[in-house]
């Protein structure tokens, strides 16, 4: 009698829990998919960023600001600079 309980408590939780574990297997990949889609745009930049370094010299790689003097980077944009400190957007000419 006491065999019993426990055999057919055994073979119910593996068959409650394999719907379970499949719809949480299922969610996860779609979420990681979702966020792949995300990080793909764009990838953190550093101050590093700004500044090439070749040899001795260092160059830099985004114009400063007009208003704001030397320290300000600009933002490029597809068809502009922008700086964030106050505002300035200056076009780029072709
Ligand atoms: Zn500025």
């Amino acid at each position: 009698m006491s065999k019993k309980p426990p055999a057919a408590k055994k073979e119910e939780a593996p068959a409650a829990a394999t719907p379970a574990a499949a719809a949480e297997a299922a969610a996860p990949a779609k979420k990681a998919e979702k966020g792949k889609k995300e990080k793909k745009h764009r990838q953190e930049k550093g101050v590093h960023a700004m500044y090439k370094v070749e040899g001795a010299k260092v160059s830099r790689a985004r114009p400063t600001c007009e208003r704001c003097g030397p320290g300000y980077f600009m933002g490029d944009h597809h068809d502009r600079y922008t700086c964030g400190h106050c505002g300035f957007t200056r076009y780029k000419q072709k």
